[in-house]
């Protein structure tokens, strides 16, 4: 029996071997490991790409979110909307300039932030909204943006799991003020290694963020204010540059897996499919269904039960942001988001890659059936 992993990089990068062998030589021989050449080209077409007039490259994508939030001089006293049900990354980075998270709950459909609910949680220490485009889903960003321009609220995409999703036409960010970019080798356009970028609107913006990214200097040895040190290493620009190339490609194998899954799960009425909001493109950074009659502890029998027979599943997240033990002293107690909190219980994600084959997905499922007829 061989086993299904949830994510496989090794099949794509079979497919680019050479060429990606050839960049990170032509690299190593350069002698250029930082700010080579290839980071700018890498800045230049991932704007293009993401239709962003200013791009900023840097380490990570919660580098990305941290340089957004500082960029925006965000910080003691201020209040961050953003979703509880998400990588921790996003509410740490507005911890860790100081700002206090505030969290909304989620649509049960999208996994998102429940829009309805927004207005209700701002404040007049509020400073902006951090909306989460989870699993590769895009928010409805009309509907956001027009929240945030009554407001006067400048907004933070994070689009870590959503590189390529579109939202009416427009990719993901775009639309916002600032997109947060991951390039974490398992996100939908993913390096050798660490890696982010922000897409940014406002070149005073993109220049702020640059300032704190070069230890708070404009000129060298000059510094301003207090700053990091976050770099897009040449290696992995020139890796990015040839599988940004292949990005489309990518996602559109991962629709074709995810429509897969929508036929063989159908049948199954334990089982609640995601879908992609009318008017976007989803990326399917993750396929996560919902045992939507399922404790958590049933949950977990099923995927035990599964990774019995080599099908590895995984669960994102299992504890919601505002239950985190870093977040006890935010003080919101059971029940303070619901959605959210059921969410945790009842996702499952299944395996998710491009080249997934039709015979390992019916295997997955039959495999989900039986583990949910064997509760
Ligand atoms: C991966 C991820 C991040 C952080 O990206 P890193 O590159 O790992 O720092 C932030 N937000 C979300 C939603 C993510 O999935």
């Amino acid at each position: 029996m061989t086993t299904i992993p949830p994510l496989d990089l090794t099949q794509q990068y079979a497919t680019i071997e050479a060429e990606v062998g050839t960049a990170v030589l032509d690299v190593l021989a350069s002698g250029r490991y930082i700010n080579g050449p290839q980071v700018e080209e890498f800045v230049q077409a991932f704007k293009a790409y993401v239709g962003s007039p200013e791009c900023v490259a840097c380490n990570s994508g919660t580098d990305a979110l941290y340089l957004a939030l500082r960029a925006l001089e965000i910080g003691p006293g201020d209040e961050v909307i953003t979703s509880p049900f998400t990588f921790i990354a996003t509410a740490e980075t507005i911890s860790a300039v100081g700002a206090t998270p505030v969290f909304v709950d989620i649509d049960p459909n999208t996994f998102n932030l429940d829009l309805d609910q927004i207005e209700t949680a701002i404040t007049e220490r509020t400073k902006a909204l951090m909306p989460v485009h989870l699993f590769g889903c895009p928010v409805d960003m009309t509907r956001l943006m027009a929240v945030a321009v009554a407001h006067r609220l400048p907004v933070i995409e994070d689009c870590a799991q959503a590189t390529g999703a579109t939202w009416q036409g427009q990719r993901v960010g775009s639309m916002g003020d600032f997109g947060c970019f991951s390039f974490f080798p398992s996100k939908n356009l993913g390096g050798c290694g660490d890696g982010g970028a922000l897409t940014v609107r406002l070149p005073e913006l993109a220049e702020a963020a640059r300032i704190v990214r070069e230890h708070g200097s404009r000129v060298k040895y000059y510094h301003e204010s207090v700053g990091i040190n976050s770099r897009l290493d040449t290696v992995q620009a020139a890796i990015l540059q040839i599988k940004l190339r292949y990005l489309d490609r990518w996602n559109q194998g991962r629709t074709t897996v995810a429509e897969r899954y929508h036929q063989l799960l159908a049948p199954i009425d334990e089982v609640i499919c995601p879908s992609a909001p009318a008017g976007s493109t989803h990326v399917w950074n993750q396929y996560t269904l919902r045992l939507h009659q399922a404790t958590g502890e049933e949950r977990d029998r099923v995927r035990a039960a599964l990774q019995a027979q080599g099908i590895l599943t995984m669960v994102y997240y299992p504890l919601p942001l505002h239950h985190q033990p870093v977040y006890a002293e935010l003080g919101y107690g059971p029940g303070s988001f619901p959605q959210a909190e059921q969410a945790s219980q009842q996702v499952l994600s299944l395996p998710m890659f491009p080249e997934l084959t039709p015979e390992q997905q019916e295997r997955v499922v039959y495999g989900l059936k039986a583990a949910i007829l064997a509760g």
